[in-house]
Parts: structure tokens; sequence; C-alpha cells
């Protein structure tokens, strides 16, 4: 049949292309990237290796890594512990079901989680990313109060700038202009925004800071199932460090109002702001918590819901008497083994020391961006280092200009960031900043 032919050969002719294709070129034909274009891509590179610090590319050069694999590398990459977990779990098994079954590596990984959380979480739900166990604490806090009784409490309220992961719950929370809520307009649930906490780290706390929040409390409480927020740190919203206080307030107006608090530490957890949970520096502890990123030391992907024993009651009080969620790959032993190497690694204490010299360093060494005319703020906390620019950057024009200074810096907007591993050495953090004062320089001036 000569059409069946033509078609043979079309699909042989296409295989063919698609084989003699280089990666970079087959990369940009067919895979997609978070956030990017599939028209009109930004440029990719290809990574062969990652030891410690630096990042090994397929071109050859190596480049001092400013971004831990967007804060999840916290250890450096090729970890000899973080690698003796996987190979030891690897050789006994990857994966079974955690319906019905469990297994040494879960519950060790959540004996240290619960260990080192804000007191009062004693119980652990694992999930798949950050994303999911944003849904998952979510899910938690309506279905909390639906079984008490109380279904009209099924709205959350956030304070703008807030970023909460890409699925569509967790959209529902994020800020709601940059969050793309105008986007995907119709599918999002409406759910109630204040104004983001305008006191920053280390400033005198104002009263004001809290009012329309008070406001919005008194105003909702009987609909609101719970309030989310990121302790201190507002990561991907825009890297806004504001102060403990607003969030020991959030604290007291949940109290008041019965309505949970959820505190998503997936991007501040395990040290990176200087304390082990952004919630420390408060001194509270939420109902729930979110954690992920560097759950594992950056090795894979993992996150987890912790709740106070109060929450997983009431969830299963009621009708249908368990929590409503289930997923695959829920507690694979793979990642939980690396996760539980993470903690230990933690658990021995050496963040502390780390965070706290890259903090200083920082605070050396990032200001003089002040002096370019293009910058419009300078902050550090922890081992977070961010440089503001007062229109958004060129990536086409910057992140090539970062390979070629020898450093992995990702800006997005007007934040040129970084959140380096707490083990990189200070000529290394050094490298990172005098790139980013140099790349700003020579590209505005
Ligand atoms: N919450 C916060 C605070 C985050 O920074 C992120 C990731 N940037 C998420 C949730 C979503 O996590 P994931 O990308 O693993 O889904």
């Amino acid at each position: 049949m000569p059409q069946q032919r033509l078609v043979n050969q079309i699909n042989f002719l296409s295989f063919t292309i698609v084989h003699n294709l280089t990666n970079k070129e087959f990369d940009q034909q067919h895979i997609w990237h978070p956030y990017t274009s599939a028209i009109d891509p930004l440029p990719c590179f290809e990574v062969s290796g990652a030891s410690g610090a630096e990042l090994t590319l397929a071109s050859g050069e190596t480049l001092i890594d400013g971004m831990s694999s967007w804060w999840a590398a916290i250890h450096g990459y090729n970890h000899p512990a973080l690698n003796a977990a996987a190979h030891q779990q690897i050789d006994k098994f990857s994966h079974v079901m955690f319906g019905g079954l469990t297994h040494e590596p879960a519950v060790n990984l959540c004996r240290q989680l619960l260990g080192m959380a804000p007191a009062g979480l004693e119980r652990v739900f694992l999930a798949d990313s950050g994303s999911v166990s944003v849904e998952v604490a979510i899910k938690m806090a309506v279905q909390y109060w639906a079984c008490q009784g109380r279904p009209e409490k099924s709205r959350l309220i956030a304070p703008r700038n807030g970023y909460h992961g890409d699925t569509f719950a967790a959209m529902s929370v994020c800020d709601p202009v940059n969050g793309m809520h105008s986007l995907f307009t119709n599918t999002l649930t409406k759910h109630v925004f204040a104004p983001a906490p305008q006191t920053r780290f280390g400033q005198a706390f104002s009263e004001d800071d809290i009012l329309p929040l008070e406001e919005l409390f008194a105003r909702h409480h009987e609909e609101l199932a719970a309030l989310i927020l990121e302790p201190v740190v507002q990561g991907a919203g825009g890297m806004r460090f504001y102060h403990p206080e607003y969030l020991r307030r959030c604290r007291q107006l949940c109290d008041t109002y019965d309505v949970l608090l959820i505190c998503d530490e997936i991007a501040t957890g395990f040290g990176r702001t200087g304390k082990l949970f952004g919630c420390d520096h408060a001194e509270i502890s939420p109902d729930i918590m979110c954690v992920g990123k560097a759950l594992t030391g950056g090795y894979m992907t993992l996150a987890a819901t912790l709740c106070t024993e109060d929450v997983a009651r009431g969830v299963c009080e009621g009708s249908p008497g368990v929590f409503m969620h289930g997923p695959t790959f829920m507690g694979n032993p793979l990642a939980c083994a690396v996760a539980g190497a993470s903690l230990s690694l933690i658990n021995q204490g050496d963040w502390q020391v780390q965070v706290q010299r890259i903090e200083t360093q920082l605070k050396a060494e990032l200001p003089r961006c002040t002096e370019l005319a293009c910058v419009q703020d300078v902050r550090v906390l922890g081992a977070i280092g961010v440089v503001e620019t007062k229109h958004p950057v060129d990536m086409k024009r910057l992140q090539p200009l970062f390979v070629k200074n020898g450093v992995w810096i990702r800006p997005f907007g007007k934040l040129v960031y970084i959140m380096p591993p707490y083990v990189i050495a200070s000529e290394q953090l050094s490298r990172l900043s005098d790139a980013i004062y140099h790349s700003l320089s020579s590209t505005y001036g």
C-alpha cells in the first residue's frame, strides 16, 4: 500500500532526524524546562557532573553553584554520606507501596524529622514534592473543619507576595498577581489575601503591619480554615525578609479566631535562614508545616506535611474517618533513606557555623552592589543573598555572562539572588559576589 509506505518513510525520517540531533538541539526542540518558552527557549547548559559546591558542564567548564539547585543541595553535590545511603538502600529495595506496608528508611526519617521540628508537631504525611505537600496541608485543614461539623470553614487566607507551588490549590494561595491568578481565574478557588508584611527583618516592628490582617480575621474568620504563609522569608514571590513579630502575631490571631496556621517551610527549612526553621525566629509552632527541597539534601524529590496530634485526630474523627490522600510513590524508601542521611548531617550541627559564616561574608561583600545605578536594594539573611534591580534583568544576556564568569546564578525578574550549598568555601562565595557585581555592572553600568 503506497500510502502506508509513505507513512513509514516519514516515521523513519523523523526518527533519523531526532537521533541525529545533538543533546542541546534535542533538548531545545523537544523538552520543556521550568517556566520557559517552547518557541523561544532561553540558553540551557548541559551538566555532566557535580561535586561539593561545583557543577561541571559537558563543555568542560566548572561553575560555582549559587543556587543549591533551588534551595535543595545544602550539603553540596555528590556527598559521600548521601551517596552511601542511596547505594545501601538501592541494594535492598528502591520502592514498595506505603499502603499497608512500612520500612526502616521512612521510620528513621520521620523519627528524626519530628525530633527537630517545632514543638507540638507529631504526625508526618510523606509527599512527593513541595507543591503536593502544600496540597496535602490545605486538604488537611479543610477536612479538619469539615470533620468538626464546620464545613463553612473552607477558605484560606494568605499574605500577598507568597509562593507555595505550581499545582492548583498551591497556586490559589500564591500572590494573586505574580502567582498567575489572572491566567487561571476560572479554575482557581478564591481565597482571602492580606497585604504582604512590610516591616523588614531587623527593623523595629510597626504595629500597622498587622492591622490589615486583624481586620480580615475579624471579618472572615467564620469561613477561614487556615492561614498559610512562608515564615520570615517570602521566597519566589519576591525574596522578602520580614519581621518575626508578624509571624508571632499571626499565631495569636489564629488562636483567637480558631483558624489553623500552616507554615510553608519548603524553602526556609533546615537552616537556610540561620535558624533550623523559619518559625524558630518567632518561637512559634504551626498546626501544619510543609518541608521539602533540602529534605533529601537535594538528591531527589521528597516532601512532608507535619501536623499536630489535634489536627490528625480532628481529621480522622468524622466521616470518612481517614485522611483522603495517598500517592503511589508515598514514602519512597530510596528518597527516605537519603533524607534520613541528610537529616543526620544536619543534626551533627555544622550547618550553624556554615550558615553564619555565609551570612557574615555576604553582608560584607554584597552591599557594594548598591553603588550600581541599576540596583534598588541588597539584603542578606542566613545563607541567602539578594540583589534587587530597578528593572527586570535580561536573562538572555545575564545568564551566559554568569556562566562565562564561572558561576551558576539564575535570576528571575528583578531578583539576582544566591543561596549556595552550606559547604561552599569562602573563596568560592567571593567568586559569586564578584560575579554578581561585575555582571550587573558590565550589563547595566
Ligand atoms: N513552597 C515554597 C515556599 C517553595 O519555595 C516552593 C518551590 N519553589 C514550593 C512550595 C513548591 O515546591 P516544589 O517545587 O517542590 O513543588
